[in-house]
């Protein structure tokens, strides 16, 4: 009998890009946070997101960092086209967050792209549009301030599937705003703003030269900026260092607001959330949970980020330990915050 033996065939190169595109970029909170990241790492201290229906629709961030020079404007949305890395091994030191030059590729290959930028002392900005990596025609001279826009449309457009598993635009909008929220809770020193396309309002507004509980209050409101006890600890064994703000007894949200940054990126780390709801369920009704903002810093050599394209998870060594740790500095803050009350209440 006659068995058709299946062929194996190369990829068509486009088909490659598009599905690592859709590892990268899964929803408009990944765009924005690359593109975040992007401005961030172009040292910028003013940053301005606009959004409709969740991002999918339009996704536009503007920042006044350094800009991209014209002449990279052909390359820069190619895969593995980067300022910020050169061999392998600069990744055991690298301080910007990107490094795998596949944000801007990525998203060229599953939505409209367009870049405005100017570099300081250019005569004028430039305006290029993108699709698949490639420029669409040659990049047009017009008139900008010195940063860079980039113009994100009709996300997903070519992946029928993925845009059908966005369930509704207002989930996508309040990821977004939850994403930005938090950069801004972690960069207090640079102004970041966030609005609906058409709309005067802008739905958060943090000022640059800020401080954390400035962008906290601004963000969740002034009544838990007086809850708040500042974690500030160092550890000379596992060489971490533990830095952020966490709510006291006297208060409580339904759900765990839980903010971690490692080596500020933004990650997360399920044993870490569980670990401080433990102590918290101490000291709070059932049902009750604290607010978390948490910067670790770790010894580079011990933190590998290259784990996945979106850089969600990092992987570090000693993780038990750390998270130990850290749970030991917030005990300690909560277990003083208990006698400074007894202290406020004499008073
Ligand atoms: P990566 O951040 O890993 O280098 P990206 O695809 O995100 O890769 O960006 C590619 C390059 O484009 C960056 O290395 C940087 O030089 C440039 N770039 C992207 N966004 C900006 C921006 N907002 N300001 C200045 N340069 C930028
Ligand atoms: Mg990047």
């Amino acid at each position: 009998m006659d068995q058709q033996v299946p062929i194996v065939r190369r990829l068509a190169e486009d088909v490659v890009n598009r599905i690592a595109a859709g590892e990268v970029i899964q929803r408009p909170a990944n765009a924005l946070k690359e593109l975040l990241e992007n401005s961030l790492d172009a040292k910028s201290t003013n940053i301005q997101v606009t959004l409709k229906n969740g991002g999918l629709k339009l996704l536009q961030i503007q920042d006044n960092g350094t800009g991209i020079r014209t002449e990279d404007l052909g390359i820069v949305c190619e895969r593995f086209t980067t300022s910020k890395l050169e061999q392998f091994e600069d990744l055991t030191k690298i301080s910007t967050y990107g490094f795998r030059g596949e944000a801007l590729a990525s998203i060229s290959h599953v939505a409209h792209l367009t870049i405005t930028t100017k570099t300081n002392g250019a005569l004028c900005a430039y305006k290029a549009s993108y699709k698949d990596g490639k420029l669409k025609a040659p990049p047009k001279p017009c008139a900008g301030n010195v940063g860079t826009i980039i113009t994100v449309e009709d996300l997903f457009h070519n992946i029928a599937t993925r845009k059908k598993s966005m369930k509704s635009y207002n989930e996508e909008h309040l990821k977004v705003v939850e994403v930005v929220s938090r950069y801004a809770i972690h960069n207090p020193l640079v102004g970041f703003t966030i609005k609906k396309l058409g709309e005067s309002l802008t739905e958060i507004k943090t000022n640059q030269d800020s401080t954390h509980i400035d962008n906290i209050q601004a963000i969740f409101g002034s009544t838990i900026s007086k809850d708040l006890l500042e974690v500030n600890d160092y550890c000379n064994i596992l060489k971490v260092k533990i830095k952020g703000y966490v709510s006291n007894p006297n208060f409580s949200v339904k759900k765990q607001i839980f903010i971690l940054f490692i080596n500020n990126r933004l990650v997360d780390s399920q044993g870490l959330r569980k670990a401080v709801d433990q102590i918290y369920s101490i000291y709070l009704a059932k049902g009750s949970h604290p607010f978390i903002y948490l910067s670790l810093n770790l010894d580079p050599l011990n933190v590998d980020v290259n784990v996945h394209p979106t850089k969600h998870e990092v992987h570090f060594l000693h993780e038990d330990k750390v998270i130990d740790k850290v749970i030991d500095a917030i005990q300690d803050k909560l277990s003083g915050a208990n006698t400074s009350r007894t202290f406020y209440t004499q008073t």
